[in-house]
């Protein structure tokens, strides 16, 4: 190592790079981001964040910029995507009461950006194509595309759900869901007289599909997600997702849904993968964070909100064990992060895909679901408590998880 070594090499600058980066430099330890694109950035539209996300981003000192640039909806109300009738809605005001913390919605791009301002008011160096092929053979640094080595005392892997890191120690691959999503970003001006609610989430959800909806940028735009199930990819054909299964896929939704589809972008699509949950992160000096370690399918809206604790826990446990003279035991650090995140991740991976598949219910499951979310007491918190408290940083501290009723 060498005095202008980092302490930390974090590879990959999404929002859980970035939010791992601005962690460790809060706590005045030297972070370096090898991003391998050309420039800092995000693609996509809407993010849901919530109060364990934005709780984070409170002591991180970025809400009320987060709040200004995002949107804080007063409901998020679940519709059956055929009939249109009102399934359930959680109250996201009384939701802030209850944790503290406000369920936001904002674009991709601007949380992202946001954690990047932190990240250079932080002292965060940013670097771009900086593609990391692989991990320095005794672990204490990363090999970059033109063969150079880069070491620090740790190297975080936040490379996403193709980690290159996550390669090197795990035999796994992405699981596709058969599932796709078409995702569209517009001027709210363009949805009013849809029918569409500008003040709430919004999820219509129907047999092999769902649609979400809500407004972001203090409501001047429209985020519109659309999910199904791809035949040809059930049937095993390459050319899975395009846009005439979109256009088949919700022939049957209610008009609120079918008035949404046309707008969706029809140029780009994003197939559905996650990963089967792994119980180990840490590797040496190497710990895997956000999608490398734990990529979800969607359902939970929990992606980015975990790659953002992620990087506070792992964070916090570098400060406790900073010595006098600044030094971190690392080691120690990276055991206290490994014995809490991958229990409460593989939780939220496995309830997401369990999640996923009650909302694409069909015939008489489908009819006892909405019996079941009809029922519910819309103040019952029980099945989000777990998800939407305190992030734990000790195991002790991870909340009973919620079990949900089979159907
Ligand atoms: P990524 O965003 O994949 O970032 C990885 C970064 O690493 C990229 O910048 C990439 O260029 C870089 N990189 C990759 N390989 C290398 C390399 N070898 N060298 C250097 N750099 C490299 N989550 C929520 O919390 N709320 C939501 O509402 C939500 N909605 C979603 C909706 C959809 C349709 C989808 C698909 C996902 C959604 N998610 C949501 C999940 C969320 O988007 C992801 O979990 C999150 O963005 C993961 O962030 P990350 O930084 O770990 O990975």
């Amino acid at each position: 190592m060498s005095q202008s070594d980092p302490d930390a090499i974090i590879v990959g600058g999404g929002i859980g790079g970035l939010g791992a980066a601005l962690a460790l430099a809060r706590k005045g330890l030297r972070a370096r981001v090898l991003e391998q694109a050309s420039t800092f950035g995000e693609v996509g539209a809407g993010l849901q964040i919530a109060p364990n996300g934005t709780r984070v981003l409170a002591e991180y000192g970025l809400l009320d910029e987060a709040r200004e640039l995002g949107v804080a909806p007063a409901d998020m109300i679940m519709f059956d995507a055929l009939d249109a009738s009102e399934l359930t809605r959680l109250d996201l005001r009384d939701l802030e009461r209850r944790y503290g913390f406000p369920y936001l919605v904002m674009h991709r791009s601007d949380l992202h950006a946001l954690l990047l301002r932190g990240c250079e008011r932080a002292g965060v160096e940013l670097v771009t194509d900086g593609r990391v092929d692989g991990l320095a053979p005794d672990g204490t640094g990363v090999i970059r595309a033109d063969g150079q080595i880069e070491r620090a005392d740790v190297v975080i892997a936040a490379d996403g759900l193709h980690s290159v890191a996550r390669a090197s120690f795990v035999a796994d691959a992405p699981v596709s869901s058969s599932y796709v999503a078409y995702r569209g970003a517009m001027p709210i001006e363009d949805v009013r007289g849809n029918d569409v609610h500008e003040d709430a989430v919004v999820v219509y959800v129907g047999p092999r599909c769902h649609f979400v909806q809500y407004a972001l940028r203090g409501g001047s735009m429209f985020n519109q997600v659309a999910v199904f199930e791809s035949p040809r990819a059930k049937a095993g054909q390459a050319d899975w997702g395009l846009p005439d299964e979109l256009d088949q896929a919700f022939e049957g939704a209610c008009d609120q849904v079918q008035r949404g589809i046309p707008l969706m972008w029809r140029d780009r699509f994003w197939r559905m993968f996650d990963r089967d949950p792994v119980d180990r992160w840490v590797f040496g000096r190497v710990a895997l964070l956000g999608d490398a370690a734990h990529p979800p399918l969607q359902y939970l809206a929990q992606g980015a909100v975990m790659a953002i604790e992620d990087g506070w826990v792992l964070a916090e446990h570098a400060a406790r064990r900073r010595s006098a003279s600044g030094d971190v035991d690392w080691d120690a650090a990276l055991a206290a992060y490994q014995a809490v995140r991958p229990e409460h991740c593989r939780r939220v991976q496995s309830t997401a895909r369990d999640w996923g598949g009650l909302w694409h219910l069909d015939g008489p499951r489908r009819d006892r679901r909405n019996a079941l979310l009809r029922d519910r007491d819309v103040r019952d918190y029980s099945f989000v408590d777990w998800l939407y408290g305190p992030t734990a940083l000790e195991p002790g501290q991870e909340p009973e998880m919620f079990k949900p009723i089979p159907l």
